[in-house]
C-alpha cells in the first residue's frame, strides 16, 4: 500500500533586524502523481477562519494517512498563515510596512520586503491546479459562506465554485476587481485561484469551516487528487449567484451605535425592520435601516459602532423561501 509523505516545509525566509527569522511554511501531503492543490489562508492577520481549516484539512489527511493512504492520489499544500507578523501580532495588515499584502501582487524579488513576500508566495503556488484563498471578512462584518469570483475568470471557475458547498457565488464585475490581490495574480498566470469569504474577523465558526471542508474534499475528489472511492458527507448546500444587479448594500444614516433587530443569513421582506442606530446618551434612535427589497440577508454588521456611510447590511434580492 502507497504512503502519504507528509512535510512542514519552509519556503521563504527573512531575516529581520535584530536576530529573528520570518518564516513562512506550508503543510504539504503528497500521495502520488495526481494534480497537485493548495489552501492558502491568514493574508490579512486578523482573519482567522482559514486557518482552522487548514487544521481540519490536516487532521482528514492525517486519517487518511492512517486508514486508506492509497486514496490520496495527487500533493495538497496547505499555507495557513500567509501574513505570519499580522497573525502574531493580531494586525491585518504587514506591521510595521503599514500595507494589505494583499495589494503587493505579484510582487517581485528585489523590491521591498511586502513584494518579496508576494513574490516568494507566487513562485510557490506556481502550476498548481487550483488554489483556494480562504478570508474571513474583518472584525466589522459577518459574511455566509460565500466565493467571489471577477467575471473575466468565471467560465472557469463558476462550475468548481459550484461544487464547493457554499450558500452564495458573488460575481464582481472587472471594474471593481483589485489586480494586485493574490487571487488575480494567480488567475491571471494562469492558476485557478477561487477566493472564499466567510464569517467575521478575530473569530472562528466551527459550522461555516466544516461546510467548507466538506466542499473542498468534494471538489478535490473531482479533480482526482482524491480516489473515487472516498466516501464523503453529502453537500448540503447550493449556491445563488450575486452580482452586481441584485445586490443591495446598506449604509449608516448616522454614526452612533448599530443594534441588529434582523438576524444574519436570514429572509427579510421589503420594508422590515433591520436595526436601529442608537446614541448612549439618549433614549432617542437616531435612524432605523430597513430593507429595500425581498432577499437574503447575506452581509450583516458585528461591530456595533458606525459612522455616517458605515457599510452594515448587503442583501442580494431574491424571492423569499418563507411565506
Ligand atoms: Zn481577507
Amino acid at each position: 500500500m502507497s504512503k502519504i509523505a507528509k512535510s512542514v516545509e519552509t519556503f521563504f525566509t527573512l531575516q529581520m533586524p535584530y536576530c529573528e527569522n520570518l518564516e513562512l511554511r506550508r503543510t504539504v501531503f503528497s500521495g502520488g502523481i495526481g494534480p497537485r492543490v493548495a489552501v492558502t489562508a491568514g493574508i490579512h492577520g486578523d482573519e482567522l477562519e482559514g486557518l482552522h481549516v487548514c487544521h481540519l484539512l490536516a487532521a482528514w489527511l492525517e486519517r487518511l494517512s492512517a486508514t486508506h493512504p492509497g486514496r490520496l492520489r495527487g500533493t495538497v499544500e496547505l499555507y495557513p498563515a500567509l501574513n505570519t507578523l499580522g497573525i502574531d501580532t493580531l494586525t491585518r495588515s504587514l506591521p510595521v510596512f503599514d500595507t494589505d499584502l494583499n495589494r503587493n501582487f505579484p510582487g517581485s524579488p528585489s523590491g521591498d520586503i511586502p513584494h518579496r513576500i508576494a513574490h516568494a508566495i507566487m513562485g510557490s503556488l506556481a502550476g498548481a491546479h487550483l488554489v483556494i484563498d480562504i478570508h474571513a471578512s474583518n472584525i466589522f462584518l459577518r459574511e455566509i459562506p460565500q466565493v467571489r469570483i471577477n467575471q473575466d475568470f468565471a467560465d472557469h471557475l463558476v462550475p468548481l465554485a459550484r461544487k464547493m458547498n457554499l450558500d452564495l457565488i458573488w460575481l464582481h464585475s472587472a471594474v471593481t476587481v483589485l489586480e494586485s490581490t493574490i487571487a488575480h495574480s494567480l488567475n491571471s498566470s494562469g492558476v485557478p485561484c477561487l477566493v472564499v469569504e466567510m464569517g467575521v474577523g478575530m473569530r472562528i465558526t466551527p459550522e461555516y469551516c466544516e461546510q467548507l471542508v466538506t466542499g473542498i474534499l468534494s471538489l478535490w475528489k473531482e479533480l482526482g487528487i482524491l480516489a473515487p472511492e472516498v466516501e464523503l458527507p453529502p453537500q448540503l448546500h447550493h449556491p445563488l449567484v450575486a452580482d452586481d444587479s441584485n445586490v443591495h448594500y446598506l449604509n449608516a444614516q448616522t454614526s452612533g451605535m448599530f443594534v441588529p433587530a434582523a438576524s444574519h443569513w436570514t429572509d427579510v421582506h421589503k420594508g422590515e425592520l433591520l436595526g436601529t442606530i442608537v446614541s448612549p446618551h439618549h433614549g432617542e434612535i437616531l435612524s432605523q435601516l430597513r430593507s429595500p427589497v425581498d432577499g437574503i440577508l447575506f452581509t450583516l454588521r458585528e461591530y456595533p459602532i458606525v459612522y455616517e456611510g458605515s457599510l452594515v447590511a448587503r442583501i442580494m434580492a431574491v424571492k423569499p423561501r418563507r411565506i
